[in-house]
């Protein structure tokens, strides 16, 4: 008999970006733990937990940390929207993450603007394999949302692979996304989208070496009509996005 898979951590921030996915697990189990839900089961033949991280760095960071801790999980996946940032990087398109950085941390001067104090490090990677599926996934599920005549379909979608910055702010201002960006470029961070999660996971999966990867739609621009795009994109569109990668991803990691 060969050995029982591993268990993947699904994980998202909102409940519309998990949304369909409970009802698609087999003998789903759910657990209060810490404040929050986790569910049990098996997706695609693959042992599963799903669970929100709810919003914000510490936040995602204590659920990560029940997910390794009280549930054995052997990887987490985050699956998301984002607002987009980098040049290109529109509404229905697909980030990828390589890496993450968080950028609201400023413990200048006593260490390098983004840098985390004590790790010498202001970055954090993404698994690369694990990434590489995601990718192969968001790849797969966009042809698959944008070829049909969905109401939703973004015809000129595509997937962006770089770097993801996270902060407990939502953000959502023209002169604020700007200022953003160009204070991370100038420190050599030319960041694709911005998130309040992605970063605080990376750092608990780097120390418990652990493997993390992350997908976002873009949900807005992180510009002044964030707050109106967020909403409807998060309600709308968000779970189908999520369902449509997961499901891929999962079916991709089966085949490992
Ligand atoms: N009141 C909202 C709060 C959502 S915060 C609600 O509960 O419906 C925004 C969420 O989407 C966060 O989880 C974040 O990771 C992501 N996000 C999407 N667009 C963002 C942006 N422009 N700035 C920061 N986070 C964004």
């Amino acid at each position: 008999m060969s050995p029982k898979p591993s268990t993947t951590a699904i994980l998202s921030a909102l409940p519309e970006e998990q949304d369909g996915l409970i009802a698609l697990l087999h003998q789903p189990r759910r657990t209060t733990h810490a404040g929050r839900e986790f569910w049990q089961g098996d997706l695609h033949g693959q042992p599963v937990v799903l669970a929100l991280s709810r919003i914000g760095k510490v936040a995602a960071a204590t659920t990560a940390t029940a997910l390794i801790e009280r549930f054995g999980v052997s990887r987490i996946v985050f699956t998301g929207v984002a607002g987009g940032m980098g040049l290109g990087v529109k509404v229905g398109d697909v980030v990828v993450a390589e890496d993450f950085v968080q950028h609201d941390m400023d413990a200048s001067p006593l260490f390098p603007r983004y840098e985390i104090p004590l790790y010498g490090q202001s970055r954090f990677k993404a698994d690369r394999a694990l990434t590489t599926l995601l990718l192969e996934a968001a790849d797969s599920a966009l042809r698959h949302i944008n070829d049909g005549d969905d109401p939703w379909a973004f015809p000129d979608a595509r997937v962006h692979h770089g770097l993801m910055a996270s902060g407990d702010r939502f953000v959502s201002g023209a002169q604020e996304v700007q200022q953003l960006q160009s204070a991370l470029l100038a420190s050599g961070h030319p960041v694709l989208a911005v998130e309040m999660e992605g970063a605080a996971i990376a750092q608990v999966c780097q120390d418990y070496g652990l493997p993390f990867a992350a997908v976002r739609t873009i949900s807005d621009r992180a510009d002044d009509q964030a707050h109106v795009d967020f909403p409807v994109f998060v309600r709308e569109v968000a779970s189908y996005y999520a369902r449509t990668v997961v499901e891929k991803f999962l079916g991709l990691l089966s085949k490992q």
